[in-house]
This record gives C-alpha cells, structure tokens and sequence, in this order.
C-alpha cells in the first residue's frame, strides 16, 4: 500500500467516526460518560439507566437507537457504559475549541512591537486561530494556542503558555512530527511566502496535509545549543514570547551562500554572541561563541 492509499483510509475512518456524532442525543451521551469518568476515573461506569436520566431521553427506543449508533465510541459491559479510548480522544478535542470556528477572543495587548511597523501588538482569536496583530493584516502571525487555553489559564500565565505552545510546536517540527496529526514531516528553509525576503522553515505534513510555516527566530530558538545560550543569559526559552528577542526580528540573517543555501543569524545576548550557520534543510551546521566586550 502506497501512501496516498494510506491516507485514503484513514480519512474513510474518520467519515465513519464523525457520522456517529451527528445527532444531539449522541454528543449528550458521550458528555455524561465524560462527566462520570471526571467525577471518578478509576470507576466511570454508568448504568443503563443513570445514562438514560443524565441525558434526559424520556423515549427508550429513541434512546437505545443513539447508543447503538455510538457504536466502538463507548464500551458496554455489565457495570453499564463507559467512554472508550476513541470517543475520548473525540470529546478532548471538542473541549479544546478548536473545532468552534465562530469562538472569538480579544483583542487583548500582547508584549513586545510589530517586527515590521513597530506598532504596539496585540492578540486576537478569529477565524479559529490566534493571532499576534499590529493591525496590518500582512504583519499579522499565528500562534498556536488554541480556544481551552486562552479561556482557562490565568491571566499572570497567559503570555508564558502561548508562547511555551509556539515553543513546543517549533520543537515538534524541527523533529518532524506534525504537532497536529503526529504524522512524519519533511522541511527545508523557504524565502518569501507570507513575509517576502525573509526565510522561515517549512515542513509538510504528508499525512493531514498541514504546511508548517515557523519563522525562522523560533525555529532556531529550539535548538538545544541555542535554548541553553538564552539560560546562561536567565532567559528561559520555553516560556519567553520569542517575537521579543531582538535577534528574531525578521531579515537578521544573512545570506552567506545561495546553492545550496546557508544562512548565518547572530544571537546577541548582554556581552556574548552566538553565532549560527544554518543549512538549506534547517538544520543547524555550526555554533560559534564569542564575547563581544573584547
Ligand atoms: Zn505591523
Ligand atoms: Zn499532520
């Protein structure tokens, strides 16, 4: 089996999965098994008839037609029912937003100014991402927090957990592991794109199809070499909204050979230089570390 008939059967399956959540009652029924496997994870059984009461089916026929119909999403044994490890999977990714397109959120002021304008930043949820903005819908950037994040975190961790997920997401990547199918993903530097004269790295996934696009700053970033440079300067990495940094500003680096391409980024911190030399596929060929008082 090549892989586009791979794929073909996996998106079959999905179909399958999604028309067993087509009606009301059924999402109902997956919400109460939820609810009891929260209310006790070690016994998240439900009676029949405990069922029927949560979801508030007065019809049994009706009723017992919608538990069919959820077929392998939940486990029928004689303690009643439980959610299996699919409709699981299915509910968590309902309870993170990402599947509610019409969800909005801020604009709400975000560190740091525009790389391009210098205008003061902001964050905005629409059209089912989360984007850093200035305004100018061409310097907008999308981040990878999604719906669960941004309504459940507290405010004094906000700014520290968008910018670990774009961290987490940039790591994924350059691993090759497609942060959102954990498919098997192939990436090279590209010029251009969204931001023309700027280089960023861009893996796609053959799997779900999804074009990572990390700019170049934070894909460097998750190197180790470079993630330790920043905790020697106590930066940590991980948690600092990367667009701060000044070394990440778009167009720093420079071309220093164009077939194949390499390019060179300096990372300047306090009194030291972290010098980079990038190949065409992204990764990184040499580190060099100086000081810069001498
Ligand atoms: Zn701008
Ligand atoms: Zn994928």
């Amino acid at each position: 089996m090549d892989r586009a008939d791979a794929d073909t059967t996996t998106l079959a399956d999905a179909t399958a999965v999604f028309e067993r959540v087509t009606h009301p009652t059924r999402v109902a029924v997956l919400r109460a098994l939820a609810d009891a496997h929260a209310d006790a994870p070690t016994d998240p059984w439900l009676a029949y008839t405990d069922l029927k009461d949560a979801v508030d089916v007065r019809d049994n026929g009706n009723f017992n037609y919608h538990l069919d119909a959820l077929d392998d999403l939940v486990v029928k044994a004689d303690a009643g029912y439980r959610l299996s490890r699919v409709g699981m999977e299915l509910l968590t990714t309902a309870a993170s937003g990402v599947l509610d397109t019409d969800w909005t959120w801020g604009p709400r002021d975000a560190p740091g100014t525009c790389p391009f304008c210098d205008a003061d930043l902001q964050f905005h949820y629409t059209d089912g991402k989360l984007q850093l903005t200035c305004g100018t819908p061409e310097h907008a950037m999308a981040l990878s927090a999604p719906p669960s994040l941004l309504q459940t975190t507290p405010e004094s961790d906000l700014v520290d957990n968008v910018a670990f997920l774009g961290y987490q997401w940039s790591e994924s990547t350059r691993q090759g592991v497609c942060a959102d199918c954990h498919g098997h993903l192939t990436g090279e530097l590209e010029h251009g794109g969204l931001q023309p004269d700027h280089h960023h790295y861009r893996a796609d996934c053959q799997r779900c199809g999804y074009q990572h696009g990390v700019p170049l700053g934070l894909h460097l970033l998750t190197h180790p070499t470079v993630t330790h440079f920043h905790h020697d300067h106590d930066i940590d990495a991980r948690t600092t909204p990367w667009w701060t940094l000044d070394w990440t500003t778009p167009g720093t680096e420079s071309v220093i050979e164009t077939d194949p391409l390499r390019l060179q980024v300096d990372v300047e911190l306090d009194d030291e230089r972290l010098t980079l030399t990038i190949d065409d596929d992204g990764t990184i060929a040499s580190t060099t570390r100086t000081t810069t008082t001498d």
